[in-house]
């Protein structure tokens, strides 16, 4: 294919409506159809990048391979593609106003005044633009993030205005995702608030090619055609997107409702033959139709909001449904365990992860997590956060090192087995400055670990400041613990397995963000597959 073809997708009336699985299931359709695809997501808010945020506020960080901090829509787009993104992929407000006002103080603009438009515009341009070049792909599609008639969408959405018009019809198109509420009390699904937000959208200059419809109930016909009457669109573009239970089947949904054969056509592009979709339907076949379940216990102290363990939550999905079993997952706080009930809360599950975290809040129910898990010789993944509360709780409890902790909850023990990383020691920054991204990692040969990548050299995702003692190495693996993967260069431990255990493993990475749907994580895999013996001996 020529030039590369770029897919705007905006969301009306209200957020959360699922823009980034819409983009991710178009995209995959494409995929499926022999096109190079990649996702990018706009994010209108002033921080540079997600980095920074609580989890309560945005949800989870995801973390690319080229050390990105980014929004967890990229892990969606990964997890559906099975292609890597980076730091192009994921641009905010506060990164753009960054590099235009970088360039104004080194006299770029000099004499002239700098302004949204068209020095905002233009740089969102050039960042959009910039994707489809760099890596020549078929399609960008850029998910716009916001709602339409925020104040801050604004510059974004007249970016995609002028695009429109600068690329032509044939190679842009604009896709607005909105919402048909259904009114139990009148028993009718409403489309006002779609024409509304079309309406808004024509205000700013832009006129969508496609239009997805959020619903719960079935669209008929003739709400179909309001629609397309009303919003300026031929009634194959009104495209439903029911509520399903799964988000892997929405690429199915998109299928039935032929919207990459609608974006194709309008991109005047050959609808040859039908995407290639055999692999994905197996696995959505296989998650809802499971032979068995296992239950599992994600321990952490943002469990109120799931996005906050997005990409653990769909690693576990994906390794279930590998291994034909459904995942019971129990989010637990760690604030509510202490000494007296860690017993009736953990029994029954025969997994336990502990999940990444920062600060020392709740530390001590994360560590009582661990021994719980080591003492039943339950499945263990300790996650970041979760390897070094089980290497304090080893250093503790088996070790007599009865103060041992990390320098990250306290600055006077006596014994800190996880300490602040050398390179670490003069950042005074936070945003941006943890050790970031895809590091080598080499396992041995003779570990647990091993046998579940069947790889001696791997390479996985980083986002901490803290690290295990190498001082206490010899003092670990002379008592039972093995350091299992280490990085070839720093020799920073990243890998720690219990030997005496069937199955008990924290690594500093986040194996998290590198499980696909057709690529489910050995470790999370291996993770179930003993979380399922361990049932079974019960
Ligand atoms: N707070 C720990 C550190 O910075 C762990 C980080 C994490 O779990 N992502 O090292």
């Amino acid at each position: 294919m020529a030039a590369t073809k770029y897919i705007f997708v905006t969301g009306g009336v209200t957020s959360s409506l699922g823009k980034g699985i819409i983009s991710s299931s178009l995209a995959k359709l494409l995929q499926a159809r022999g096109y190079s695809v990649t996702i990018q997501k706009l994010d209108p808010y002033i921080n540079v990048d997600p980095g920074t945020l609580n989890p309560y506020e945005h949800g989870e960080c995801y973390v690319t391979d080229d050390g990105a901090e980014t929004d967890l829509d990229l892990g969606h787009y990964e997890r559906f593609l099975g292609v890597p993104t980076s730091q192009s992929n994921n641009v905010t407000t506060g990164r753009i106003y960054q590099s235009v006002i970088n360039k104004e103080r080194k006299g770029d603009y000099l004499g002239k005044t700098v302004q949204v438009i068209p020095h905002i515009t233009d740089e969102i341009k050039r960042r959009i633009l910039l994707l489809g070049k760099k890596h020549s792909y078929d399609f960008v599609i850029t998910e716009i993030g916001g709602t339409v008639g925020d104040i801050e969408s604004l510059p974004y959405i007249e970016t995609v205005r002028q695009l429109r018009w600068e690329l032509g019809e044939k190679n842009s198109l604009v896709i607005h995702l909105t919402l048909v509420p259904y009114l139990a009390a009148s028993g009718e699904l409403k489309t006002k608030p779609t024409q509304h937000s079309v309406k808004n959208l024509l205000e700013n200059g832009v006129q969508p090619d496609i239009l997805i419809l959020r619903t719960e109930r079935t669209l008929n016909k003739d709400i179909r055609k309001k629609v397309a009457l009303f919003c300026n669109v031929d009634l194959p573009s009104v495209i439903e997107s029911i509520d399903v239970t799964t988000i892997y089947e929405v690429p199915l949904l998109m299928q039935k409702e032929k919207l990459d054969e609608t974006a194709l056509k309008k991109l005047n592009l050959p609808i040859s033959n039908p995407p290639k979709l055999t692999p994905w339907k197996n696995f959505v076949d296989k998650l809802k139709n499971p032979s068995k379940d296992v239950s599992i216990a994600l321990v952490g102290k943002y469990v109120e909001l799931v996005d906050s363990y997005k990409s653990i939550i769909e690693s576990l999905t994906h390794a279930g449904a590998l291994n034909s079993a459904k995942i019971v997952l129990h989010c637990i706080h760690s604030e509510t365990i202490n000494e007296g009930n860690v017993d009736k809360i953990l029994s029954g599950h025969t997994g336990i992860i502990v999940a990444p975290g920062f600060g020392d809040r709740g530390i001590e129910g994360k560590i009582l997590a661990v021994k719980y898990a080591r003492e039943n010789k339950i499945p263990y993944l300790g996650i970041c956060l979760g390897m070094q509360c089980a290497v304090i709780e080893y250093a503790r409890n088996i070790l007599g090192l009865k103060d041992a902790h990390s320098t990250e909850m306290t600055r006077t023990t006596n014994n800190p087995v996880i300490d602040l990383m050398e390179e670490q020691k003069g950042v005074t920054e936070k945003g941006g400055t943890m050790r970031l991204g895809a590091y080598p990692c080499d396992v041995k040969k003779s570990s647990l670990v091993f046998k579940a990548y069947g790889e001696e050299h791997i390479r996985e995702r980083h986002r901490h400041r803290y690290e295990f003692n190498n001082e206490y190495l010899k003092e670990f693996e002379s008592a039972g613990f093995l350091a299992s993967g280490v990085n070839p260069d720093s020799k920073l431990v990243e890998i720690m397995e219990m030997k005496n255990h069937p199955w008990f493993v924290g690594v500093q990475f986040h194996p998290e963000y590198r499980s696909s749907v057709l690529k489910p994580h050995p470790l999370f895999v291996s993770f179930v597959e003993a979380a399922l013996l361990k049932k079974e001996s019960n």
